[in-house]
């Protein structure tokens, strides 16, 4: 791809701090707008540390449609990769207007400033939560979406305007990517997940749990139809996410259209498998008790990845030890 200007909504985020550190390596310019309000300014010089360039930072709210417009005429940004958002299931039941507001309100202004800057080039960040509870696995692009949540209801909204708009104006070039599990931190161990307060996922809980900053991991139900009775994922490393964005890019550089592709391993790994892996390639013993289901998870979910590999040529690279791995350090590095 042509070395240009990329603005990075949610850019000092968990994954947006991976993507920027590909983007700059590729050549790209970067401008990053965050609130901060799930982040520290911080990454800014970690990123600066990783690759020698920064990324030009903007300290501003997605719903502020103006100050976007002066980015977009004030740059020549071509492309915008869109991570600003809120991602907590549980938060966005308490606080839906949030979620609503900051998503669904977050996107709109941004479309709305690209549409009047001419900028029509967008990655969007979806989730594998629009699968709802995916009658198999593993799961394709076109099985049906469901939500159960403000969170995963804001995902399935915004895919809809993505669509809506793109039917009514085919310029647009769209990738609607939808995560599975990321996990892992980046190999430097300066950059990684720093969720603010008791982290609800495995990983960061699992981490904080082994260094002794938490009670024991609660292994949420031992008696799903899975192969250990443990609820089965699919684990991908945040730098094989990062780089899928690249990719994206790429491909609507040479393909113009919308595309909405699943970035996963294509392989589901239980949560008894992630703590024996995690246990043998750290050498240490990850304190935990089975205890019951949580309400709303589900049994398995893993993805589909061909058309990943199709359209994209990408696919995921690192393995579940490599996840454990850096996930370890960084929560290391962490505690100093
Ligand atoms: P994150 O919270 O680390 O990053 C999101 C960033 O957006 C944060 O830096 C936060 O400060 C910023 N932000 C929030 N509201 C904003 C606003 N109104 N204006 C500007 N910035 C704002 O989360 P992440 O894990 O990096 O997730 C990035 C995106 O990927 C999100 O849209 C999330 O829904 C999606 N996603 C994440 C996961 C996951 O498990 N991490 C899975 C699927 C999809
Ligand atoms: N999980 C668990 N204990 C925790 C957090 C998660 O056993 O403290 C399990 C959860 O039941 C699921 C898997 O780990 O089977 C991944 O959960 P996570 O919240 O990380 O992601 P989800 O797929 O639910 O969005």
């Amino acid at each position: 791809m042509d070395t240009s200007t990329i603005l990075v909504t949610g850019g000092t985020g968990y994954i947006g701090s991976h993507t920027c550190i590909l983007l700059l390596e590729a050549g790209h310019d970067v401008i990053v707008v965050d609130n901060l309000r799930n982040s520290d300014v911080a990454v800014i010089d970690r990123i600066e540390t990783i690759c020698g360039r920064r990324p030009l930072f903007i300290e501003g709210d997605v719903r502020d449609t103006p100050l976007l417009e002066d980015i977009l005429s004030n740059h020549p940004v071509t492309a915008v990769i869109h991570f600003a958002g809120l991602k907590a299931v549980g938060e966005s039941v308490s606080i839906p207007l949030d979620y609503y507001s900051t998503n669904v309100g977050g996107s709109i202004s941004l479309l709305t400033a690209m549409q009047n800057s001419g900028v029509h080039t967008l990655v969007f960040s979806s989730s594998c939560t629009v699968y709802g509870d995916p009658a198999s696995v593993p799961i394709r692009e076109d099985f049906p979406r469901s939500a159960t949540n403000p969170y995963g209801a804001s995902k399935l909204m915004i895919e809809d305007i993505l669509s809506g708009l793109h039917t009514s104006e085919p310029g647009w070039q769209i990738a609607r990517l939808r995560y599975f599990n990321p996990v892992g931190a980046h190999e430097s161990g300066l950059i990684g997940e720093d969720p603010i307060g008791t982290p609800n996922n495995l990983m960061p809980y699992l981490t904080q749990a082994t260094a002794g900053l938490r009670g024991e991991l609660n292994v949420f139900g031992s008696d799903y139809e899975t192969p250990d009775g443990t609820g089965v994922r699919d684990y991908i490393h945040v730098a094989d996410l990062a780089n899928g964005h690249v990719a994206a890019l790429d491909y609507l550089e040479k393909q113009p259209g919308m595309v909405t592709v699943n970035l996963g391993t294509g392989n589901g790994v239980s949560v008894l498998e992630v703590i024996r892996t995690f246990e043998a390639v750290n050498q240490c013993k990850v304190p935990y008790r089975i205890v019951d289901r949580r309400p709303g998870d589900i049994a398995r979910c893993w993805a589909d990845t061909r058309l990943a590999n199709d359209l994209l040529g990408w696919k995921a690279l690192h393995s579940l030890e490599d996840m454990c791995r850096d996930s370890w350090r960084w929560q290391q590095s962490q505690q100093g």
